[in-house]
């Protein structure tokens, strides 16, 4: 007998969205059941994020390692043993995808393994493998993430890879083409090329990492033709032959057709909403032709206590983000007037060298018609950034002419990635120029670029002229 399971809020999805509103939810005294077909942690901690993020750390160290000479250290018989490469890697997911499990069980989340699919506007059916159970609920969180665009002419198989593929290769390539030089494309293609593959990356637009400025973009660029990389821009992939060993890809550009003979093709074009499967029509719950869910504010769909989150809804496809409106919805559905607000989310890439960007830039600004200052400091003027040897790059400050309100940042550096975080709360907290240049960062750090940048903001830097 299938008698329903009732429940206050369930979510459908354990990824970084899932998770997160359902931690909220119970926090916020609800009775809350979770429900996932693959693995807690979604895409981010098993698939994606957190995976690439160790590929790369470890492509770094090996690629460190052999080139050290400028400091004297000259490493001989330097080896990669990469099945402990991957082992190592499943070792990080592992311990956070259990760590996800304790932190739902230890707020009182029913988890419930299975899929999802809606019947009506109070009732879930789950199915797994031998059994279904229907559950009722008040209000419902959707968060059920995206997957990989497949190419019609590029058809997933041993060879031709998507994402999750190319993340779980046994033996290093000798070589790759990579399909889209995205952000996930360029950080795959370059933690790869730290390993060795010879790697070349087909992109159809002019420019690789096309969402960040050109000259944060062609940092990346020369970084990866250091590597050995070939970046081939406005070319368009037309399709694939594969043999036992081999796969050749066959690519137009300026009206010239080639092709080019690789071990593995990676294809990264994007991602598509997981919205097809889950009978939204059915509720009628309002999506767009592409499947994106359409919301309002509060993470509301248009069945007024079903919500959805992450990469279903519209915005960039990131973690952080899905994580931040779990946590609107939860306390939407708990009576608080919690709203989205998208101003300062940073978007990074975990590329050579790292790109991060929060709030607008000068040309975005510019567009919207406010009147800016942008202010930039080099890497290369700052102590830390010598001593570890990592002078490429620069922060750009971008702050609102009449008052110095500090409304966006870019940076291309090492460890763009964490000093983004003191950018987004300068625009959150409302900031100025003036108010992060009289901040005291501690010396010698990255963190002085920041502070660096907002003097020459204010006119007055001390380390440039
Ligand atoms: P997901 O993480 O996709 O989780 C959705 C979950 O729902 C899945 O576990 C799925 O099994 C489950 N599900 C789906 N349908 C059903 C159903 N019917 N019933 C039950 N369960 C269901 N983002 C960043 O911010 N930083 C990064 O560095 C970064 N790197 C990335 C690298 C790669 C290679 C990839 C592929 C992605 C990366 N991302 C990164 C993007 C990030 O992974 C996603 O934005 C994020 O995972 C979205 O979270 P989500 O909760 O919306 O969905």
């Amino acid at each position: 007998g299938d008698f329903p399971i009732e429940t206050d809020t369930i979510v459908i999805g354990a990824g970084p969205g899932g998770y997160v509103a359902a931690i909220r939810a119970a926090q916020l005294g609800q009775k809350v059941t979770i429900v996932e077909k693959g693995t807690l942690g979604g895409v981010c901690l098993n698939v994606g994020c957190i995976p690439s993020k160790a590929l790369i750390s470890a492509g770094h160290r090996y690629e460190t390692a052999k080139h050290s000479d400028n400091m004297g250290i000259t490493a001989e018989n330097v080896k990669v043993d990469f099945t402990k490469v991957q082992e190592w890697k499943a070792g990080v997911v592992k311990k956070l995808t259990g760590g996800v499990e304790g932190l739902l069980k230890g707020n009182k989340v029913d988890i419930v393994r299975g899929e999802a699919y809606f019947v009506d506007a109070n009732t879930l059916r789950v199915m797994d493998e031998n059994s279904a159970q229907t559950y009722t609920f008040k209000n419902a969180i959707i968060a059920t993430g995206s997957r990989p665009i497949e190419l019609p002419a590029f058809k997933y198989t041993k060879r031709v890879l998507d994402s999750t593929g190319a993340l779980a290769l046994e033996e290093i390539p000798e070589s790759i083409v990579v399909i889209g030089g995205g952000y996930i494309g360029t950080e795959l293609g370059g933690a790869y090329a730290n390993f060795g593959t010879k790697v070349t990356i087909l992109e159809g637009a002019d420019e690789i990492l096309n969402g960040f400025e050109k000259q944060m973009s062609s940092l990346v660029k020369r970084n990866l033709k250091k590597k050995g990389a070939e970046i081939i821009t406005k070319a368009l992939a037309k399709g694939v032959e594969e043999s036992e060993n081999s796969v050749t890809i066959k690519y137009e550009v300026k009206g010239e057709e080639k092709t080019v003979e690789a071990d593995y093709v990676f294809v990264m074009v994007g991602r598509r909403p997981n919205t097809d499967e889950l009978g939204l029509e059915q509720v009628g719950i309002e999506m767009s032709d592409r499947g994106v869910v359409k919301i309002d504010k509060q993470c509301r769909t248009s069945v007024s206590n079903i919500y959805a989150i992450g990469d279903i809804v519209e915005g960039p496809p990131l973690a952080h983000k899905a994580s931040y409106e779990g946590k609107i919805a939860a306390e939407s559905i708990a009576g608080h007037n919690s709203e989205i607000d998208y101003l300062a989310i940073p978007a990074v890439v975990f590329s050579e060298p790292e790109l991060a960007s929060v709030g607008y830039t000068e040309k975005q600004a510019k567009e919207e018609g406010i009147e800016v200052t942008a202010a930039k400091f080099p890497f290369a003027a700052n102590g830390r950034a010598l001593a570890l040897d990592s002078t490429d790059g620069f922060l750009k400050l971008v702050t609102r002419k009449e008052d110095g309100l500090v409304i966006g940042a870019q940076i291309a550096g090492a460890s763009a990635s964490d000093m983004i975080a003191e950018l987004g709360l300068a625009i959150e907290a409302g900031m100025t120029a003036e108010d992060l240049a009289m901040t005291i960062h501690a010396h010698p750090t990255l963190g002085e670029i920041t502070m660096e940048a907002a003097e020459v903001a204010i006119g007055s830097p001390i380390h440039i002229v």
